[in-house]
């Protein structure tokens, strides 16, 4: 844990009693602060009860005694409309931070030269944030990762010389942190999303700028318009820039083409092919992401290309089961819209045998149009299975499989035989209609296949 000394003697609102809010009463007790917490929602009010942190309601509060709220990301500061535990903050002239913000103070305090690595972008952060972690532990660094992935960022341990923290953040916790300044700040992409807590595309792009706008080094991916003209902006400052790519060369910078990922124009800096996690385009611009922030840490060559090769990548994020024969079983249980479906069949030139359905989203796969010609056969399950049947008809093969199991067993008898094939559980559909989420359709998914006949598992799935 961080305690959070900054506020020691003061009294400190928490709103929002989720793993991050839990983690950061504790973490402000734990600095000698007096807290009061409270969530909307009777299940955090009671663990915070059990664990002893202090819960009252804080529209009874007197809010002229706190020295500040601390919001979780989750509860909205602006859009559509401010929850009311952040107007009463407003009316009484209280700051509203988050857990970042506390992070950022107690580095400022202990150990402000310890490297920090906070990455953000509308899609692909985890992902780079896990590999940049990855490439530092090969590094024989003392890495801390956390934030928007895995560990809430004050469950780590404290900052402190030669301890680099690399954090993923959301645009909420950005918005949160005033005073973020990583050593090394990472801006992947920017594109429409989570418009109705932003209100405008601007206000969002803004906030994700922010991130890098203080860094010392600024890593700014320039494949969208929103983040070229972040890094015109940053280099028109004048200040520490690595534009990152992998749609085209670049001379100054890093860029990827194909799978190999190149600085300078020509200096080969590693190789993604072999590792089934890192593929597609998608995945060789958090590669470049990744690499250029570990070139920025110094972290050398060799290294670098070693680490792309060993990572296992994220569970449900394009994750590679097993084989059967020349049959490959991927789980793409994150990709709960037709954009991140998109980046899955464009990672495959053919003989794909599509898993996808669930809770439709507007739009349905309609976009996904340019890659049926690839599809060998689609198999279809939950609420989404008529609107897609209906977009498929005529142009791919596809059965009615209801549940998944259905469709692993039908698309793994179908596919063995095809030759070069894949079996791709890619839904473009959120799992509510028949998950808890998507991680426990790609849990079902993985177990399904696991236990067919004559599976090879992926390294990833054999325990180690
Ligand atoms: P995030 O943490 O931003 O949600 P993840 O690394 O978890 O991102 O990836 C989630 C999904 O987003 C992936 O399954 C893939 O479909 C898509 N994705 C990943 N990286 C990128 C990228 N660089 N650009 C566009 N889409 C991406």
């Amino acid at each position: 844990m961080i305690p959070v000394t900054t506020f020691a003697g003061q009294r400190v609102a928490v709103f929002g009693l989720g793993g991050s809010g839990l983690a950061t009463a504790e973490a402000l007790i734990a600095g000698g602060a007096e807290v009061l917490a409270w969530d909307d929602g009777e299940v955090g009010r009671a663990k915070a009860a059990q664990t002893g942190i202090p819960v009252a309601d804080l529209r009874e509060a007197d809010w002229g005694r706190f020295a500040a709220l601390v919001l979780s990301p989750g509860v909205p500061l602006t859009h559509p409309e401010p929850h009311w535990s952040a107007k009463l903050a407003k009316a009484a002239g209280v700051a509203i931070i988050g857990d970042i913000e506390l992070f950022c103070r107690e580095r400022a305090k202990f150990a402000a030269d310890a490297p920090f690595v906070a990455i953000t972008g509308t899609n692909g952060k985890s992902t780079t944030t896990a590999l940049i972690a990855h490439i530092l532990t090969v590094a024989g660094q003392d890495v801390q990762m956390g934030g928007n992935i895995g560990r809430a960022i004050l469950s780590l341990e404290p900052p402190a010389p030669g301890r680099v923290h690399v954090v993923e953040c959301s645009s909420f916790q950005i918005d949160l942190a005033p005073s973020l300044t990583p050593s090394v700040g990472v801006l992947l992409n920017v594109t429409p999303d989570h418009l109705d807590r932003h209100g405008t595309m601007e206000n969002y792009a803004a906030i994700k700028e922010r991130l890098i706008a203080r860094s010392g080094m600024a890593v700014v991916g320039v494949d969208d318009d929103f983040t070229d003209a972040v890094a015109a902006r940053r280099a028109f400052a004048g200040r520490p820039l690595m534009r990152i790519s992998a749609a085209h060369l670049l001379t100054e910078g890093v860029h990827a083409e194909g799978t190999k990922i190149f600085r300078d124009g020509s200096e080969e800096i590693a190789d993604l092919a072999g590792n089934g996690s890192l593929r597609g385009r998608h995945n060789a611009q958090n590669a470049a992401a990744a690499a250029a922030a570990a070139l920025a840490l110094r972290v050398p060559r060799a290294t670098i290309a070693a680490a792309v090769k060993s990572f296992i990548g994220l569970p449900h994020r394009m994750e590679e089961v097993g084989r059967i024969g020349s049959t490959l079983f991927i789980n793409d249980s994150k990709a709960t819209n037709a954009d991140s479906t998109e980046k899955a069949l464009a990672a495959f030139p053919g003989g794909i045998f599509w898993i996808l359905g669930g809770k439709p989203k507007e739009g349905g796969i309609a976009p996904l149009a340019p890659y049926f010609p690839r599809i060998a056969k689609a198999y279809l399950i939950g609420e989404a299975s008529e609107a897609f049947a209906a977009t498929l008809d005529g142009h791919v093969p596809f059965t009615r499989c209801g549940t998944l199991d259905v469709a692993v067993a039908a698309a793994a008898a179908d596919a063995a035989g095809a030759g070069e094939a894949v079996v791709l559980l890619s839904p473009a559909s959120a799992s509510y209609d028949q998950f808890a989420n998507f991680g426990a359709r790609g849990d079902q998914f993985r177990d399904l296949v696991l236990a067919l006949p004559g599976l090879a598992p992926a390294a990833s799935n054999r325990g180690n």
